[in-house]
């Protein structure tokens, strides 16, 4: 079979080593869901080995080479493949309220929307796990206090726990990416309750590491917190101190009275 021409704008970089594929699709552990969403299957070299594990596979692929190529080398009832965006893919409307797994080799080009997609959805998404730039694997999973920590780090440790796996040299796509790769694994917290106005909180973070060399005290002035509060020693820290807890009690604090508009 004529195989897919790699585009650069869909960040197309198929892998080719079947082992990295098949440890991939066995991070799945079906504890708490049975659906599974392939983001991005491209020629289905990860696809082909979570046909082997579920009878619930879903695939979204944007590029129709590609969804043409999976049609071919596949039986209609391996999968069921939409053809379309992940990130305009309403998720409910295709996939009812039932809980699901993401997973794939994902789109480098758009990584943070996955995540931050999936953050959004996390109702619906016990389990993640897949292939982004280590780059931004690092950022996922960094702990506080390094230079990588950002609102990444905060917003997906607040909802889960957060595994990175191992690293990928480029050798094993085609075409070579420019960066090192690395497969990380998301499990949700269950029975979480973050007690605070999460507009605020998410407010807050973002506000905090939009300067993250500045301390809180500055970085949040535009939130009319009021006078008092002001003084807590909270606020001479930089946001790279703060673990999601921290922020959560830092919501608490400035939440009452405030607006999280
Ligand atoms: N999983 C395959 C392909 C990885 S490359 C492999 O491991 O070989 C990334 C894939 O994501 C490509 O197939 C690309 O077409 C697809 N893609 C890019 N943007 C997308 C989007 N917004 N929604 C769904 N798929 C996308």
């Amino acid at each position: 079979m004529k195989s897919v021409r790699a585009k650069k704008k869909l960040g197309q970089h198929f892998l080719k080593d079947l082992n990295i594929a098949r440890k991939i699709s066995e991070t799945l552990t079906f504890e708490n869901y049975k659906k599974v969403v392939e983001i991005g299957p491209g020629m289905g070299v990860l696809t082909q080995f979570l046909i082997e594990k579920t009878k619930d596979l879903n695939l979204i692929e944007i590029d129709s080479d590609s969804a043409a190529y999976l049609k071919n080398r596949y039986e209609e009832k391996d999968f069921n493949l939409i053809v379309g965006d992940f990130l305009k893919l309403d998720i409910e409307k295709t996939f009812g309220s039932e809980p699901l797994a993401i997973i794939g080799n994902f789109p480098y080009n758009i990584s943070t929307q996955i995540i931050f997609k999936t953050l959004e959805h996390r109702n619906q998404i016990p389990f993640f796990s897949g292939m982004f730039q280590k780059e931004v694997a690092e950022r996922i999973c960094e702990s506080p206090g390094s230079k990588k920590y950002g609102i990444l780090s905060v917003l997906t440790q607040l909802f889960y726990k957060t595994k990175l796996l191992f690293e990928v040299t480029p050798e094993v796509f085609k075409p070579k990416p420019k960066v090192v790769s690395a497969v990380i694994m998301l499990e949700r917290k269950e029975n979480l309750n973050l007690d605070c106005d999460e507009k605020l909180l998410f407010k807050i973070v973002k506000l905090s590491f939009q300067q993250r060399r500045k301390t809180l005290r500055n970085s949040l002035k535009t939130l009319n917190i009021p006078e008092m509060l002001r003084e807590d020693s909270i606020f001479d820290k930089r946001p790279e101190m703060l673990s999601g807890k921290d922020f959560v009690q830092l919501a608490k604090k400035i939440g009452h009275g405030n607006i999280s508009n």
